[in-house]
């Protein structure tokens, strides 16, 4: 029972639940399987007797995995629950309609009709498969997306296999596109055959049933084991997609590889809009991409439904041979490869677009197959990447058993089309909320690990950025990075290699002084999210003078070193990753007000501030027309900030004469020396990393000052000895 996947169900767990929760406890253990089904697809129902909050009577319940839900993730409510007496009634709605059938309007018309239906106001919407499960008569019904059974339902010979793998307990049905319609035939399916615990759907996926819900549960976990075992004894080994054709290189090898194609290739795929990507190589995606027959397969496209919105009707793939390690000819075959795949999918939208079909959407690859490397797929959002790459590993999958099984077929591209573009799939897009300003971007904050930093990386991440924190101290860029991901959820979708896996942010380490260090980090920005939009540094460095009011040289020298050598290679260093993407992008710096402020005690931090200032306005220059550089200059931000340590505050109480007692703690002094500058300003308030951030935030979208470069804004509070002129 090797290829089984494991029972996880706990008599323990589940009596202590009523009956909605143990339909969630149960669609939580098939969607945590990825054996089972994929993130977001297939879905599960209880019946269930409920009393009807207006009658008090007992009443036929269905609760349904919702529209838009995932069953890993789902919670009791992702779920709908809808009266099954008038969801049953509307079949002499639709029966009686003069056009009926699979794609008609009465079918979209249906969906529609679902939320009449809702028992106890329930305000998640229903999914289209809620007739599937309405209408076949057992109380438990589970639909899941397996590959094993995918496989098998995608196989030129399905039919035949699927009477040789079960006999009479499951039943074939061929492929129609998920509604009323196929609700009825699962119906009539259990009428014809009552002994059937199931279904396999053609090129779609598995359903069955039982009256008990952890019985079907079990059921699940074996009609998917039995697929899985008749592929294994028929798994072709070596053999497995035709055999090798290509090798790959070393790991250290693939990724720089990686690392020199990656912005470039975003930036072509980004041509309409930006996108993030998803790297894969571990070794199922490039036994694939290797093999001889991937070419082949891969122009075939996928074939579970719920792929076609993330994985387009196929992927790019471009014959590159990894043993010559040309880099020039991988980038000239992709731009070839991109020119006809965008060709193939317009001659595609063509060809199948009906008369209100919605308009021809991006004609860029979201999954790009190069032999030797494996798999990058690109999305709107890290998450949204991520579920593009597991549905293309999905894909592989499916494929790898279809060809063992006899054969892999895909959907029909009319088919296809038909559910890419769906008026009901328009429909839920044009209801999602507007996109977020900073979505699509990805930024690093330089400097994330404390004050101003920290402050400016939540910030972009409200914006709906990608951050990359990046700090001298890495384990203090890692809590910024881990604070974001839990305000903001790891996102869906269950794939990546390494550090390609990660969520809406990363916690990196860097010596802005050390150019190979600065490298290495972009690197690794790159290869977790396919490139980079802007940078913000807000790391910096204060020396205070020793007891004689001197500033060792050698001081001197670090001071300029962060303050200004280290903005630069920064700059320097992420300008490479700009110019290869040829996208717009931003830099931020962090100056300081008092670069235009001579005063005693400074001296080298003044200095270097005033030489960071210039930096801002050569670097505009520079980088120009692609990048904008600008600067926030901060005055006296006491709080929070890692460049006021005690000692500092103290030295600084003590100079303008603020009486304060050693025994205070590190907050009093600092609020009591923020309040003192407070007062020197103009709008009479303490500046906070808050204020810094924001002004962070407006320089960097390319959407408030997108015409504003070469400029330092001053956020002091307002400090007329600052003014700049
Ligand atoms: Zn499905």
């Amino acid at each position: 029972m090797k290829n089984h996947p494991k029972n996880r169900w706990q008599d323990s767990v589940a009596k202590t639940l009523d009956p909605v929760a143990r339909l969630v406890y149960r669609s939580n253990l098939i969607g945590e399987d990825p054996t089972l089904t994929n993130t977001g697809g297939g879905n599960t129902s209880s019946k269930i007797t409920e009393k009807d909050p207006l009658t008090h009577q007992d009443t036929e319940v269905l609760w349904v995995k919702g529209s838009g839900g995932d069953l890993r993730t789902a919670k009791r409510d992702g779920f709908s629950s809808l009266y099954i007496e008038k969801l049953k009634g509307l079949q002499k709605n639709y029966l009686g309609s003069k056009t009926k059938g699979p794609k008609t309007q009465i079918e979209d018309d249906m969906v529609g009709a679902y939320a009449h239906c809702t028992f106890n106001l329930n305000p998640r919407p229903s999914s289209i498969d809620t007739p599937l499960h309405g209408f076949v008569p057992a109380r438990h019904v589970d639909h899941t997306h397996p590959n094993a059974a995918i496989s098998l339902a995608a196989c030129a010979k399905g039919k035949e296999l699927t009477k040789e793998i079960y006999g009479d307990e499951v039943i074939w049905t061929e492929w129609q596109r998920p509604g009323f319609d196929l609700g009825l035939i699962l119906e009539k399916l259990c009428k014809d055959h009552p002994k059937a615990k199931g279904a396999i759907m053609g090129q779609h996926g598995l359903i069955n049933w039982h009256e008990d819900d952890k019985k079907c549960y079990e059921l699940t976990l074996e009609l998917v084991g039995r697929a899985a075992e008749a592929i294994a004894k028929k798994d072709r080994g070596e053999k497995t997609f035709g055999g090798e054709k290509y090798k790959s290189p070393a790991e250290k090898e693939r990724k720089a590889l990686w690392l020199s194609i990656l912005p470039w290739l975003r930036g072509r795929v980004s041509a309409q809009q930006r996108m993030i990507g998803t790297v894969q190589e571990d070794a199922t995606i490039l036994r694939f991409v290797n093999s001889k027959d991937a070419p082949r397969l891969a122009e075939m496209g996928t074939s579970c439904p719920d792929h076609f919105l993330r994985t387009k009707i196929k992927p790019l793939y471009v014959a590159w041979d990894p043993a010559t390690g040309d880099v020039a000819k991988l980038r000239s075959l992709l731009e070839e490869g991109l020119e006809a795949y965008r060709a193939d999918y317009k001659k595609y939208y063509e060809k199948c677009k009906r008369k209100d079909s919605p308009a021809m959407r991006d004609p860029n690859p979201t999954v790009v197959l190069i032999p030797g490397l494996g798999m990058v797929a690109w999305g709107k959002s890290k998450s949204e990447s991520r579920v593009t790459a597991e549905f293309y590993n999905c894909a592989v999958e499916v494929m790898r058993g279809a060809e063992a099984l006899g054969g892999y077929i895909n959907l029909p591209q009319q088919e296809a089309f038909d559910i890419e573009y769906w008026q009901l799939e328009e429909a839920k897009l044009r209801r999602m909320p507007p996109e977020q300003e900073l979505a699509r971007q990805v930024i690093a904050v330089v400097g994330a690990g404390s004050g101003i930093g920290k402050e400016t990386a939540h910030r972009l991440a409200k914006e709906g950025a990608s951050i990359v924190c990046v700090d001298l101290n890495e384990k203090a860029a890692q809590e910024t990075s881990a604070e974001l991901v839990k305000k903001l959820g790891e996102g869906i979708g269950v794939a990546g290699t390494g550090i390609s896996g990660c969520g809406p942010a990363i916690g990196l380490g860097a010596n802005i002084v050390d150019r190979k260090s600065v490298a290495e980090m972009l690197g690794e920005a790159v290869y977790a999210y396919g490139g980079i939009d802007g940078v913000v540094v807000t790391a910096g460095i204060f020396v205070p003078p020793d007891l004689e009011g001197r500033i060792p040289d050698e001081k001197w020298a670090q001071t300029f070193a962060i303050n200004v050598t280290g903005s630069y290679v920064v700059a320097d260093e992420a300008n490479k990753i700009f110019k290869a993407q040829g996208l717009s992008a931003s830099l931020v710096l962090t100056t300081s007000v008092n670069a235009v402020v001579a005063k005693k005690g400074s001296l080298a931090y003044d200095t270097s501030k005033a030489a960071a200032n210039h930096l801002v306005r050569e670097l505009a220059i520079e980088l120009s027309p692609l990048v904008r550089v600008n600067a926030v200059a901060p005055a006296t931000v006491v709080q929070g900030s890692a460049m006021f340590p005690r000692d500092r505050v103290m030295a600084s109480l003590a100079k303008y004469k603020i009486p304060f007692s050693e025994k205070e703690g590190d907050e009093e002094l600092r609020t009591r020396l923020a309040e003192f500058y407070a007062k020197r300003t103009l709008t009479q308030s303490p500046i906070t990393p808050a204020d810094q951030a924001e002004a962070a935030f407006l320089l960097v979208s390319g959407k408030r000052f997108p015409r504003t470069t070469g400029q330092v804004i001053h956020v002091d509070g307002g400090l007329a000895d600052g003014f700049l002129r």
